[in-house]
Order: structure tokens, then C-alpha cells, then sequence
């Protein structure tokens, strides 16, 4: 039974009818990998590199940031492996940083608007990943916190300066440079964003903050973080459109996509690929087996908690 269920960990998250779907890892850190890799993922979907910025008394150097991702993309063998560029502000700041005080720090400049607002510590990061992908291709690279084209226009701009630095030529040495979907503007722009960006990656943790402008983290208005709101399920819903029309995959890598119980109307949806903590991965796996795909929809209602 035990070797049974190993064997399954391993097997791809196929449905009774045959529609394959990537069940990927949250991760932190290196640490993380082999758990991931154990619980049966198929890779790293969001590895959210702000922990390291977090655990160092310095911010890290290029040269240290290029061999944390170097060998995170060597301990997974050739599965994919989606670096979140750096996520700090609102609720994650940095001892290694000068964070200005924000009255409003989850509205401030958080995500890639601290990183567009420091070529510097963008660049460091940028050059890493563009270093670490030339010899790893598995590797893509995901923005976080994007509401407008613009700011991925002003990315790619950076990306392609720190690839004439680094003699690294994007017809030898691409990179997939996608976006998270989790500022509602964002939605709104997505239809614009999907021309521009190589895949979506929905956020639901602060999608639903931002939709219901709702503190995640505020136990007084914990019913209205709650990512089965039909606002958000609607928010969802134009993401995914979007992503079809453009042709480009859209994955989810926030609370939502480890909760097995929307698996099956995220795939309806059109999500293709679930990134979740590795204690979810055989739940989520086993859910998918379960699904098919071409039954009615009636009972995919889902109601706020
Ligand atoms: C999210 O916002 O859903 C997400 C995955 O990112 P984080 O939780 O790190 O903000
Ligand atoms: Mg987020």
C-alpha cells in the first residue's frame, strides 16, 4: 500500500478522461526542494525569493543569488522552475533594506514597484536569473505584483540591459518572463498584459485582498478574505479568458490552488497548472484523477465560506 501510494506520488495528475494538469511546489528555499520533489511535484511553481533577502543581515549579492538559483534548477533535475522576482513591502520588509514607512504599506511600494523604484537591487536579482538560466534551461521568471503593462514594458527594458552587461543574447539564452495576477488592475489590463507577458500565474492570497479590499491578515474582516467570493471567482474568470485568447497558460499559485475543493472548477476554468505547498500535492493529484472533464457543471457552484 505504502509503495503503491509512493509509485502514484510520482505519476502525472491525468483526469478519468485524459487532460493532464501540472501540480508544481510553493517553495522558499533549497530546503524545500526535496520534500517537493518527495510529495510528487512537478516542479516549482512560485519559489518566492524574498525569504533569503529576509534570513541574510545584507541584502545578497548577485553572485550568492545566481548560486541559490542555480542550485535549486540543478536539485530539480530538468523540471521546471518559476523564480518570483522579489516581493518585499506591505507585509514583508527587509532588515537589509531602508523601507520607507507607508501609511498604507499593502497599497505602497511593494513587489516590482520596489524594484522598478531600484535599478540596482532589480538588476542584482535580474542578472542572477538571466545567469542561472543559461546553464539551467528550466528556468522562468515571474513578476509579482504587476497592475499594468507598463511596468512589465519597464522589466523586459531592465532584462534586456542586464543581458547586454552579461553578454547574454536573448536569441541563445531565453527566458520565459511571466506575470502574477493578484492586483485587480491587473485583471482589468489582462486581455493588454497577456500580449506581453509568456504566462499568467493567478495570486490568490492578495487577488482577494485587493478584490475585497480586505486585509489578509486581519481577523475582523476574515469572511470577506475569502477567495470563493463570487467577485473573485469573476476576477478569476476574466484571467482566464484572457490567458485563452492569448494563447498563454495560466497557472494559480496562491491559498486557492492547494484547496482541492476548487480544483475541479479552476480546471474548468481554465487553469492548467496549480502551484501549492508540498503537503497539498497528493490531495491535489488524487483530486484531479477523480475529475472528468467533460461531465456537466452543475455542481460546481462553489458559495462563500
Ligand atoms: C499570492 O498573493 O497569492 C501569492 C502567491 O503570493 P504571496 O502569498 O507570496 O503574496
Ligand atoms: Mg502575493
Amino acid at each position: 500500500q505504502a509503495n503503491h501510494q509512493l509509485l502514484a506520488a510520482q505519476e502525472p495528475a491525468i483526469t478519468t478522461d485524459g487532460h493532464r494538469f501540472n501540480i508544481m511546489a510553493n517553495i522558499g528555499g533549497l530546503e524545500d526542494v526535496s520534500a517537493a520533489l518527495d510529495a510528487g511535484a512537478e516542479g516549482v511553481g512560485l519559489l518566492r525569493t524574498e525569504f533569503m533577502f529576509q534570513s541574510h543581515a545584507e541584502l545578497p549579492s548577485e553572485d550568492e543569488q545566481y548560486t541559490v538559483y542555480r542550485d535549486i534548477a540543478a536539485a530539480l533535475g530538468g523540471l521546471p522552475l518559476t523564480i518570483r522576482s522579489l516581493d518585499v513591502g506591505g507585509d514583508k520588509p527587509l532588515l537589509s533594506y531602508p523601507m520607507i514607512e507607508e501609511d498604507n504599506p499593502f497599497l505602497g511600494l511593494r513587489g516590482v514597484r520596489l524594484c522598478l523604484a531600484d535599478d540596482k537591487l532589480f538588476k542584482d536579482q535580474l542578472k542572477a536569473v538571466l545567469r542561472a538560466a543559461a546553464e539551467y534551461t528550466n528556468i522562468q521568471l515571474m513578476i509579482p505584483m504587476i497592475a499594468l503593462p507598463s511596468e512589465l514594458r519597464a522589466v523586459k527594458a531592465l532584462i534586456s540591459i542586464c543581458r547586454e552587461e552579461l553578454d547574454l543574447p536573448e536569441e541563445e539564452y531565453p527566458l520565459a518572463v511571466g506575470i502574477m495576477i493578484e492586483v485587480p488592475a491587473a485583471v482589468f489590463n489582462a486581455d493588454e498584459l497577456a500580449l506581453e507577458a509568456d504566462f499568467f500565474s493567478i495570486g490568490t492570497n492578495d487577488l482577494t485582498q485587493y478584490v475585497m479590499a480586505a486585509d489578509r491578515g486581519n481577523p475582523a474582516v476574515a469572511e470577506l478574505v475569502d477567495y470563493k467570493q463570487p467577485a473573485v471567482i469573476n476576477a478569476i474568470t476574466m484571467t482566464c479568458n484572457a490567458g485563452k485568447k492569448a494563447n498563454i497558460p495560466v497557472g494559480m499559485c496562491g491559498e486557492m490552488a492547494g484547496d482541492n475543493e476548487m480544483t475541479e472548477l479552476l480546471l474548468r476554468l481554465g487553469v492548467t497548472k496549480l502551484s501549492a505547498s508540498a503537503s497539498m500535492i497528493p490531495a491535489l493529484k488524487a483530486k484531479v484523477r477523480r475529475i472528468n472533464y467533460h461531465e456537466s457543471r452543475e455542481n460546481f457552484q462553489v458559495q462563500p465560506a
